[in-house]
C-alpha cells in the first residue's frame, strides 16, 4: 500500500535526505587511489554520528541475502552494479565506484546514490556515469502529478537504451518513508501511461542502474549481496529520493 506523506512529513524526510547528501559528499571527498572501501564506510558512519542519524542499511536482511548487511554504505566497484559490501579492498587508478547511502532521522528515511571514478578516468566510464545521471534527471522530470509510474520508468529506460546500455531487470526504485523500501516499485524500464498514478505526497527513490556492456545479464557474487555484470563490463548507479508535489518533483537528498 502506498503511504502518502503530509507536507510536514516531507519536510522531515528532507532533513534525513540532507544527511544522506552529506554522507555522499564526505565519501566522495575521501575516495582516492589507495583508500579502502571500509575507510569510505567509516567516513559515512562519522557523518551519521554527527547528525544523530542511524543507517537503514546496517543489518538490513532481506530474504535473498545470506547475512545481514554489515555496513552503512554499499560500495560497488567496476563490474559490481549495486549492493557491494565495503571490504578492505583498496581503490585503484581508474576504478568506477558507485556509492549508495541511506539515513534514518527522526523516523524518516532518505536513500541516494552516486557514481564516480578515482584517478585517471576512462572516457567510456565517464560517458556511462553521465548517462546514469541523465537517466536519473529524466526520471525525476517525469515524476509529476498527472503522470504514472510507467512514465518515470519509460523516461529512465529511454535514456539508457538510446545510449546502448543494459538494464538489470528486477532491480529499481521504490517508495520511501518510515522504512527504506515501500510501495510502489519504480522500474527502470516501462511503458508510458501505465501503472500507478502519481499523487502529491508520494516519496519515491528513483535509481537507474546501467550496464556498460549493453547486455542486461547480471548475477550475485559469492558474498550473496553484490550484483555483478555477467560480461564483466562496468556499471553505474545514480539515485535520489524525490517527493511528488503539486508544485513539481522535489529532490529530498540534495545537499
Ligand atoms: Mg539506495
Ligand atoms: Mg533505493
Amino acid at each position: 500500500m502506498v503511504q502518502l506523506k503530509t507536507d510536514t512529513s516531507i519536510e522531515a524526510m528532507r532533513e534525513a535526505g540532507r544527511v544522506v547528501a552529506q554522507i555522499l559528499t564526505s565519501v566522495r571527498e575521501a575516495a582516492a587511489v589507495g583508500v579502502s572501501l571500509r575507510e569510505l564506510d567509516e567516513a559515512a558512519r562519522e557523518v551519521l554520528r554527527e547528525a544523530g542519524a542511524t543507517s537503514p542499511f546496517l543489518n538490513y536482511h532481506p530474504h535473498f541475502a545470506p547475512m545481514p548487511f554489515p555496513a552503512v554504505i554499499c560500495a560497488s566497484v567496476n563490474d559490481a552494479i549495486v549492493h557491494g559490501i565495503p571490504t578492505t579492498d583498496r581503490l585503484r587508478d581508474g576504478d568506477l565506484v558507485s556509492i549508495d547511502a541511506g539515513a534514518t532521522l527522526d523516523g524518516w528515511v532518505g536513500d541516494s546514490a552516486i557514481s564516480f571514478t578515482v584517478g585517471r578516468a576512462r572516457p567510456e566510464d565517464t560517458r556511462l556515469i553521465d548517462t546514469a545521471f541523465a537517466a536519473l534527471d529524466a526520471g525525476i522530470a517525469a515524476a509529476v502529478v498527472g503522470n504514472r509510474i510507467g512514465d518515470i520508468a519509460h523516461a529512465i529506460g529511454t535514456v539508457c537504451r538510446r545510449a546502448g546500455y543494459g538494464i538489470p531487470e528486477g532491480f529499481g526504485g521504490h517508495g520511501v518513508g518510515r522504512t527504506m523500501h515501500e510501495d510502489p516499485g519504480v522500474p527502470n524500464e516501462g511503458r508510458p501511461g501505465r501503472g500507478m498514478p502519481l499523487r502529491h505526497g508520494m516519496a519515491l527513490a528513483i535509481e537507474p542502474m546501467l550496464i556498460g556492456g549493453g547486455l542486461d545479464d547480471f548475477h550475485p557474487d559469492r558474498d550473496g549481496w553484490t550484483l555483478r555484470t555477467s560480461d564483466g563490463s562496468r556499471a553505474a548507479h545514480a539515485e535520489h529520493t524525490v517527493a511528488i508535489t503539486d508544485a513539481g518533483p522535489r529532490i529530498l537528498t540534495a545537499l
